[in-house]
């Protein structure tokens, strides 16, 4: 080692000196000593690395204690926030699983106060004075609007499938196509699900194409269920057939089998009247006569997180009294967000503009472009030598494994790399406070205002503005 870094090394601030400095002295008042201490030997390692790799030199090394305890400082700050945080989806992604599905409608968010900061009826039926039932809450309202005999509700569709499995199939047979065995992200995978269920999985037919004999040659006495599933994220283009709820239905009625469709995203709305594919609504679902549906809450319903069985009152019940739904049970605040939810859903024009999730993936181009237009008259100043600013064309997505080939044209707000490259820039704005989640694309980083909030535009523009004269990413702390 150079006698420059023995030198940079003997400079480094010691730990109790670094303690004795008024601003890190103070924040011993608000902060634990265990976290300050951790914050400290962060920063101090890091500039270890940094002198032994060669990027600190003699002139520039900012390792005065004025200068390191004020790294001490940002990195307590960022020690002590929260994991769970706000970010930004610039992704264009609707129903984004990692940014965590539907943002929920305004009058939902009202109401959580009301129901999170004081007793409630959950369980309590106020006409009787004694103990009631939680699903009352969200059952009558389901019936009400997709037309199902009953109504459950569980934590989430993956929960939805597994008790209904469990419950209607467990040590007998389940038919289903081979078309049909999913993977939803995040392991969600149908034949391992049957298999956790105690259900025996009879495939049928091939990836492309199942017919109705294929079910009818393994049909029986031991099978339980015929399941479809909604293929969700993936489409099979071409040479395929799947056979229609409604011939499978005729089919089990011979039988006196049920037929199960897990529907996925579960919209209740007919996406095609908005100019887009066509989705299978809940109520056809039912009104073809599929004794059980599953599908999510926070998928297009655009609620919260939760799995919704709906169906023949005799396989509800069945799956209600299974002492796993009490492992699968939906919490308060879900149940006040879901019952919330729904209510809007009583109002087809209102729906479509309350309802976040909807009104993303329905906003127009024209109207998307006049977003664009307010974002980049908020930016366009910022642009330098680092990156230039544009608009354009793109797609935006649907997601949550609804309508994936479905590509919602959109506007979108382009940084076009000078001195930063594309992920320097990506980077920076993901590490922003709040984080800017943005895509990469054609070596360019994309905006997309589709999924953009109008009330964050300040913020995105305030992230690309430091951008332009912010320490090089990387350096960031
Ligand atoms: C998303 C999905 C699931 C899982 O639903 P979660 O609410 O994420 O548990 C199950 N089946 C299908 C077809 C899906 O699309």
């Amino acid at each position: 080692m150079t006698t420059d870094k023995h030198s940079l090394f003997r400079q480094i601030p010691g730990v109790d000196q670094l303690l004795i400095h008024p601003a890190v002295e103070s924040a011993l008042t608000s902060y634990p000593k265990a976290l300050v201490l951790k914050a400290i030997h962060q920063v101090l390692d890091s500039i270890r690395t940094d002198i032994k790799e060669g990027r600190i030199s003699e002139t520039a090394a900012g390792l005065d204690g004025e200068s390191v305890s004020s790294r001490v400082m940002e990195t307590l700050a960022i020690l002590s926030r929260p994991s769970l945080r706000n970010v930004i989806n610039a992704t264009g992604v609707v129903v984004h699983t990692n940014l965590g599905r539907s943002i929920l409608p305004e009058r939902v968010i009202e109401k959580f106060r009301s129901i999170a900061g004081n007793y409630s009826n959950l369980e309590y039926d106020l006409a009787q004075g004694r103990r009631g039932s939680r699903y009352v809450h969200v059952e009558g309202i389901l019936r009400e609007l997709t037309g199902a005999e009953a109504a459950m509700v569980v934590n989430n569709n993956a929960g939805a499938v597994l008790i209904a499995l469990e419950t209607l199939a467990k040590g007998r047979e389940v038919v289903v196509s081979r078309g049909q065995l999913v993977e939803i992200g995040g392991s969600f995978r149908i034949p391992d699900v049957m298999r956790k269920s105690g259900a025996r999985m009879v495939e049928v037919g091939t990836t492309n194409k199942t017919h109705l004999r294929d079910y009818e040659e393994v049909i029986g006495p031991d099978t339980a269920l015929l399941l479809k599933v909604h293929t969700s994220n993936f489409q099979v283009v071409g040479f395929t057939s799947e056979v229609p709820l409604a011939d499978l239905v005729k089919l089990g009625e011979r039988h006196g089998t049920p037929v199960m469709e897990d529907l996925g995203s579960g919209c209740l709305i007919d996406f095609s009247t908005y100019g887009l594919s066509k989705e299978p609504t809940v109520q056809e679902a039912l009104s073809q006569g599929a004794g059980l549906v599953t599908f999510s809450g926070d998928k297009l319903l655009g609620g919260p997180q939760a799995g919704i069985i709906l169906g023949k009152r005799e396989l509800v019940e069945a799956i209600r009294k299974n002492p796993l739904n009490r492992a699968l049970r939906i919490d308060k605040l879900t149940l006040l967000a879901l019952e919330e939810t729904l209510r809007l859903y009583r109002d087809p024009h209102a729906v479509m503009e309350e309802i976040p999730t909807l009104r993303m993936i329905c906003q127009g181009y024209a109207s998307l472009a006049a977003k664009a237009e307010r974002l980049y008259a908020l930016v366009r100043s910022f642009a330098s030598d680092r990156f230039s600013i544009e608009l354009t064309d793109g797609a935006s997505k649907v997601g949550g494994g609804a309508l994936p080939l479905q590509e919602l044209k959109s506007r979108l707000l382009c940084l076009v790399p000078g001195t930063l490259s594309a992920q320097e820039m990506e980077g920076w704005l993901r590490s922003y406070v709040p984080p800017v989640i943005a895509r990469l694309e054609r070596d360019r980083v994309m905006l997309d205002v589709r999924t953009i909030q109008e009330t964050e535009f300040e913020r995105v523009a305030q992230a690309i503005r430091d951008l332009g004269d912010a320490r090089l990413p990387g350096k960031g702390v």
